[in-house]
């Protein structure tokens, strides 16, 4: 029965926007029929669902009578008031205002028989409007149909990406669903052709083979539970081998009580547990299933942003990361129990003003990738593998000195630290102490003070290194932090680049070497092939969900494995579509320059601190990283003196 909810209650819901995109709104309607008991959902989405989305089940449907209320503001039939609120939600949805919000902005349709009806009803809405309600033949179940999302609002269609961005995000939400309800049989399609269906037959792993592939079902292991102590009643699913891995989080996956969230503290936990067997860019995939008691667990955060709050968070983190540290131990894929330690160090952010203007222009480049960027970056600040300099050591050498071994054979490990035996971190180690001793006071450029431009550094004097992450430097005009990072990627970057400028020679593969995708993967295969062919690499679907790689950039031929590629793809997610070939090519070069295979030997682990502030300086653009995130933060002597209060009357100059 659908009613209204209560004033009262109404106050009580964290209100906001639900429809900011197609993914949007094919995750609500995915909950309303995972909710209404579906077995089978259908989603079928075209132009990445900016078009059509339609999204079918054969749950317990909705009366005639009710349809109008279902498209009503504040009306559910999954909760009666603040009591039930505060109970602990059992479905999916309980707000109210989902058919509605997507009925405001679109042409909405939706058309249901309930069980055991003889017949069904069809009620259309648009912008808001409801425009017809009729009966019609159907099977039983419900189909909601939402045509040309956002017409009635310009300015919110303007700002919808590319269908191949808009499709990805559709595809990431309905994975999600997908796993997390393997009893349901769930299904894709994009432009007609189907991107993965599950059978729905209960099995996890199964449902990971459909939308992650063979290879990932292959490399999961299972997750059984921990003896730790918490707020958790119980912690399973599967995790992946630590080779087994991306360079976005995306694929870990957490379902709180079967709601799929993105709860960011347990994803942490999951990656802590891989300590050093991953880099710390690297993530592994997982489908982790966590229950806690509904009441200390707050679900009613955001409407959108699926982030859930636990009241007892480090406990949670404890069992997680216990649990699945036992997994990979139990499978002998780990060698220590020690976690990547979490530091404080990222939540102290130092934003002084930048001083040019050419800086602050930087900085306003792609904001975006420039987050997921400084996302990425605030955990690699964790721990003391935070420079990921040192992870680069063993990779590069291997890439140089295996100029004989043909490199592009299929299973070449080239990402992740799967191999990394402990004497790499001794060797770290030593590394690191070795740099430490070195005399802090080294002089950059410091025979031409005063005499710079904008695009090169100021003269510097080295004073140390900053939680092994930032080089910290004296000028003439204050203080200045380096993110070495940040550093070696723009350097790499405009290598690169410059390397890239006179057209690329390929080098055709003796054998054509095959990756295989996630689902998410293959669908951006298509759109991204052209850059990638600018950028020397060819690369088409050889089936569903296998990658053909015939020819490579010869400069990168010795360096990379196949793997590459796919990364290089998976990167594509984040275009918008007024980007060229040029700019997409050029992005994806900033994304080889950050690649550790590919990155030269700028790293503190493999130069000096003078190695690469001259090379960073030689750099047409030293300031910030390809991504738009900053490599040098400065803060000046007039800061310092304010913020010590030096003017202060009393204190005398
Ligand atoms: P909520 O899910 O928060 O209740 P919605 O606006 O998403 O709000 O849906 C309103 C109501 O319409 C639901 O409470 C439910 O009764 C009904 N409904 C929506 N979709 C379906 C469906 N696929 N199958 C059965 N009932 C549905
Ligand atoms: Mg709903």
């Amino acid at each position: 029965m659908i009613h209204r909810l209560d004033d009262a209650t109404v106050e009580r819901i964290a209100a906001g926007e639900v429809v900011e995109r197609p993914a949007s709104v094919v995750k609500e309607l995915v909950e309303n029929s995972v909710d209404a008991d579906a077995s089978r959902v259908e989603v079928s989405v075209e132009a990445g669902g900016t078009e059509r989305i339609e999204v079918r089940d054969d749950g317990v449907g909705i009366p005639a009578d009710d349809l109008e209320l279902a498209v009503a503001e504040h009306a559910t039939s999954k909760i009666g008031d603040i009591d039930d609120l505060e109970a602990g939600v059992g479905t999916l949805g309980f707000r109210g205002e989902a058919l509605h919000a997507i009925g405001a902005v679109s042409r909405l349709t939706v058309r249901s028989r309930p069980r055991g009806a003889d017949r069904g009803a069809e009620l259309r809405v648009a912008g808001g409007e409801v425009v017809a309600r009729e009966p019609v033949g159907c099977p039983e179940g419900t189909t909601v149909v939402v045509e040309d999302l956002f017409y009635n609002v310009p300015a919110r269609r303007k700002y919808l990406k590319a269908e191949a961005t808009e499709f990805s995000h559709v595809n990431a939400v309905v994975s999600g669903y997908a796993l997390a309800s393997p009893g349901v049989a769930v299904s894709l399609t994009h432009d007609g052709r189907e991107t993965f269906a599950t059978e729905g037959r209960g099995d996890r792993r199964s449902a990971v083979m459909s939308v992650y592939g063979r290879e990932v079902a292959a490399n999961m292991v299972p997750v059984e539970g921990t003896d730790e102590d918490g707020p958790l009643a119980a912690v399973g699913g599967l995790v992946s081998h630590p080779e087994t891995n991306r360079a976005t989080r995306d694929y870990v996956n957490v379902f709180v009580n079967g709601r799929w969230v993105t709860a960011s503290a347990v994803r942490d936990a999951v990656v802590e547990a891989y300590g050093r067997q991953l880099a710390s860019d690297r993530y592994p995939f997982a489908v982790l299933d966590v229950e806690v008691d509904p009441a200390t667990v707050d679900v009613n955060v955001h409407p959108r942003k699926l982030e859930v709050r636990f009241a007892d968070e480090d406990g949670m983190a404890r069992q997680v990361r216990d649990a699945v540290e036992s997994a990979l131990l139990a499978e002998g894929l780990i060698r220590t129990t020690a976690p990547r330690g979490r530091s404080k160090a990222d939540q102290t952010e130092i934003a002084p003003e930048p001083s040019g203007g050419e800086r602050e222009e930087e900085r306003g480049a792609d904001r975006a990738t420039e987050a997921r960027h400084r996302d990425a970056g605030a955990n690699a600040v964790t721990g003391s593998d935070a420079a990921t300099g040192p992870e680069t050591t063993t990779e590069s050498d291997e890439a140089d000195s295996g100029a004989d071994t043909p490199a592009w054979h299929a299973g070449a490990r080239s990402t992740g630290n799967g191999g990394q035996s402990a004497d790499d971190t001794d060797t770290r180690r030593d590394t690191d102490r070795r740099f430490r001793e070195r005399p802090a006071q080294t002089t950059f450029d410091g025979s031409d003070p005063g005499d710079h431009a904008f695009d090169t550094l100021p003269s510097m004097r080295v004073l140390g290194q900053l939680h092994d992450t930032y080089v910290v430097a004296e000028t003439d005009d204050g203080l200045v932090l380096i993110d070495q990072h940040a550093a070696d990627e723009r350097v790499n970057f405009e290598r690169l680049r410059e390397r890239f400028a006179d057209g690329v020679t390929t080098q055709t593969l003796a054998e054509p070497v095959e990756v295989s995708l996630t689902a998410k993967e293959a669908a951006l295969v298509e759109p991204a092939s052209e850059a990638l062919a600018r950028l020397g690499f060819s690369a088409t679907l050889a089936d569903d969900r296998t990658l053909r790689v015939s020819t490579v950039p010869a400069l990168l031929a010795d360096a990379a494995g196949p793997e590459l590629v796919r990364d290089l793809v998976d990167d594509f997610a984040d275009g918008d579509p007024e980007r060229t070939v040029e700019r997409a090519a050029e992005d994806l070069l900033g994304d080889l320059a950050c690649y550790p295979s590919v990155k030269g030997n700028t790293s503190l682990t493999e130069g000096s601190v003078t190695d690469l502030l001259a090379a960073l300086n030689a750099c047409e653009n030293p300031y910030a990283c390809p991504h738009g995130r900053p490599v040098v933060v400065e803060v000046g002597r007039e800061e310092l003196e304010n913020r010590f209060e030096r003017d202060y009357p009393g204190h005398g100059g």
